[in-house]
């Protein structure tokens, strides 16, 4: 096993490292970065008083346009000459964020990823097909980093061009395979279209999937066509990028690496901390990050801490799988709608396809609309529309149109993150 100390650190050793590495923190945030200087500043808080883990609340919090504010480098706190290494997050519009390493952070990142990979199960011998994309996006390298330090055999498939990935993962024997989970669900049909048959054609054990929200029922999807164990997994390029939270074998919650990633939920609108067990915004505070210490660092992305131990033996608390970030919010007539809500609902019912589009316009009134794609035999199946009009009512309480379309119709997205949700409200 890779990094078995890491992994099941016990509850006391794990609070004593996480207080010693907060103050020394604290205190280089302070030093280091003019940002974290005014702040404490301006909220009266000296780092020296920032003494234990109880101490944290008194920390400002940092948020995404501090980073986009202080574009390319403000928040470094080293001299530009330390990095090794720089990357940038997808940003929508106008600038991105970018993210600065030193050689201890990239070492650092490919520790934690390793230990990431370990829980799942990887190993070393195991092919591992890594189609998350390379390049500024932290996903590509952070898996790679992870099976070069557990030794497994890494494939840098990269994302898209899915004729070869299906090819190398049948020619080279993929035990594992790493993506966004909107692209394995994909990978269903496109395989059959092929002509493979994704259980016997393929040996694949283990899938680690995340970079944007999915559910339960398209877990069940994914392991259902291929035969392989799917697990959810959490980050963020502002976090060294993938490796924040892992499924273990009980695919129950992600354990997030809390010697690295101080982790609590907050009010998004009040700022107040919520207890485990209710639903808020994650702020991870980083412990050892040295090019650029995030502290209190607002994710936007909505979850629930929980706190009861693990039957897998690791002390590490979890978080529920991650219901959206607050921006992908849907506010709609007033009613708000998480996109992976209607994923739910739509991946629950059996003759529904993988691929679904969300269309949200206003004619005198706000309209939800979803595309649904069905077997040619089903699309004037009125009793199926009806079924998941009143299935989606029954979660949203909002009336959606919904339309069923040929299956392969609806755009898929071979490369990144889908895109399934079409606003064409006017903006302001
Ligand atoms: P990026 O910085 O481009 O890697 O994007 C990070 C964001 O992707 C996070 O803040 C989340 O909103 C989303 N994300 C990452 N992993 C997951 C996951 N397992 N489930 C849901 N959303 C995720
Ligand atoms: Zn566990």
């Amino acid at each position: 096993m890779f990094d078995r100390v890491g992994q099941f650190l016990k509850p006391k050793q794990l609070a004593r490292m996480q207080q010693s590495k907060l103050r020394r923190i604290v205190r280089y945030a302070y030093r280091n970065v003019p940002l974290y200087r005014k702040r404490f500043d301006e909220a009266h808080v000296k780092p020296e008083s920032i003494r234990s883990l109880a101490d944290l609340e008194k920390v400002p919090f940092t948020v995404k346009t501090d980073l986009r504010d202080t574009y390319p480098f403000g928040l470094l706190a080293v001299p530009p000459n330390r990095l090794h290494c720089l990357h940038a997050s997808s940003g929508t519009t106008g600038k991105p964020i970018v993210v600065a390493y030193t050689q201890g952070d990239l070492e650092r990142w490919g520790r934690l990823m390793g230990r990431t990979l370990d829980t799942t199960g990887v190993r070393k011998g195991d092919v591992l097909q890594n189609m998350y994309g390379y390049g500024l996006f932290t996903g590509g390298l952070g898996f790679h980093y992870g099976a070069r330090a557990i030794g497994a055999t890494v494939v840098p498939a990269s994302s898209g061009n899915t004729k070869r990935q299906l090819m190398l993962m049948k020619d080279l024997r993929t035990s594992v395979v790493t993506c966004t989970p909107s692209y394995m669900v994909y990978l269903i049909e496109a395989s059959k279209a092929e002509g493979y048959d994704p259980k016997t054609d393929f040996a694949l054990k283990i899938g680690i999937f995340g970079a944007e929200p999915w559910s339960e029922e398209a877990r069940q999807r994914i392991q259902g066509a291929f035969g392989l164990r799917a697990h959810d997994v959490f980050g963020m390029s502002e976090l060294y990028g993938p490796g924040v939270g892992i499924e273990c074998e009980e695919q129950n919650g992600l354990h997030v690496w809390e010697d690295e990633f101080l982790t609590e939920t907050i009010n998004p609108e009040t700022g107040e901390v919520v207890e485990p067990g209710k639903e808020g915004e994650l702020v991870f505070t980083m412990l050892s990050r040295e090019a650029m210490p995030l502290l209190r660092y607002r994710s936007r992305d909505l979850s629930t801490i929980i706190k009861e131990e693990c039957s897998c033996g690791r002390y590490h608390n979890r978080i529920k799988r991650i219901k959206g970030r607050s921006d992908d919010m849907l506010i709609i007539g007033g009613v708000n709608v998480f996109p992976s809500q209607v994923e739910h609902v739509l991946m629950n019912i059996r003759d529904v396809g993988d691929q679904y589009q969300i269309i949200v316009s206003h004619k005198e009134l706000d309209r939800l609309a979803v595309k649904v794609e069905v077997p040619g035999n089903r699309l004037n199946d009125a009793s199926l529309a009806k079924k998941i009009r009143d299935d989606l009512f029954a979660v949203l309480s909002i009336h959606a149109d919904v339309e069923l379309v040929q299956l392969g119709t609806l755009p898929r997205s071979e490369v990144g993150k889908a895109l399934r949700v079409v606003d064409l409200r006017p903006k302001g």
